[in-house]
């Protein structure tokens, strides 16, 4: 099986693939608690999108992702 670590937290998810516990999300890999914290950070922000554009909810999610990975850690706005 391959070795997948979460991109941000760097915490193995091998194992937790079954347990619906992965995240593959613009082209990360996401454990759990990583994908809670990003909905967590994006939710707040999609609420004030109106109308919604999938293609904008797209880029911010990277965004967020590639951010928290930079960083190592996710950070609020
Ligand atoms: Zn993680």
């Amino acid at each position: 099986m391959k070795n997948l670590k979460c991109d941000v937290c760097n915490k193995d998810i091998t194992t937790a693939i079954n347990q619906r516990s992965y995240f593959h999300m613009a082209n990360r890999d996401l454990c759990e608690a990583c994908h809670d914290q990003m909905e967590f950070i994006v939710k707040p922000v999609v609420r004030t999108k109106q109308p919604f554009n999938y293609e904008w909810y797209d880029r911010l999610v990277r965004d967020s992702i590639e951010k928290a990975i930079a960083k190592g850690k996710w950070e609020t706005r």
